[in-house]
């Protein structure tokens, strides 16, 4: 299935989802990187050690989810777009943070269209944070809240016409 559409599978993304327990304690990243390449920006800039590549640049990353704070920066360093930050701590809801490289740049408080994996709109999402820096080189890190069930669902929003 990924080889062939480059969507993972139920059973793939349960592979990389943290303990529940885990999210609810606040953000914690999700590393959607499901294929063997040689690439270590997620590890190499992590400032709390918390991914590892046991010494081989070709193996899949591993994270300690007790070490993650969720602070993102691994997010925004992965050349794949392939790493999210999921917090489960407000109830009923779920925020996360995801890279974004188009323009314009959503604004804090827009509803925008919540889109899953395949590019299908499943919802409704709100803005609620915007950020951008110099170590972030132009990718922006933004922030969404969606309805707690779609934590592990949505990975992309699109702007509404
Ligand atoms: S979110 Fe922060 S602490 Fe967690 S793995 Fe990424 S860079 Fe490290
Ligand atoms: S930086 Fe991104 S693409 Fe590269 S190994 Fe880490 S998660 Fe995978």
């Amino acid at each position: 299935m990924l080889k062939v559409t480059g969507i993972p599978t139920t059973e793939d993304v349960a592979g990389v989802t943290p303990p529940i327990e885990r999210l609810e304690k606040g953000p914690c990243a999700v590393i959607e990187c499901y294929q063997k390449i040689p690439c270590n920006p997620c590890a190499t800039s992590c400032p709390f050690g918390a991914i590892v590549r046991d010494n081989d640049i070709n193996e899949l990353p591993v994270i300690d989810w007790e070490i993650c704070t969720g602070c993102a920066i691994c997010v925004v360093n992965c050349p794949g777009l392939a790493i999210f930050t999921v917090d489960l701590s407000k109830p009923g809801k779920a925020m996360i943070k995801l890279p974004y490289e188009y323009l314009p740049l959503p604004q804090v408080g827009e509803i925008v269209d919540a889109v899953d994996r395949g590019g299908e709109v499943v919802g409704e999402a709100k803005i609620t944070k915007v950020q951008e820096g110099k170590a972030f080189d132009r990718t922006r890190l933004v922030w969404l809240e969606v309805p707690r069930e779609q934590a592990m669902i949505v990975r992309h929003f699109r702007q509404k016409e």
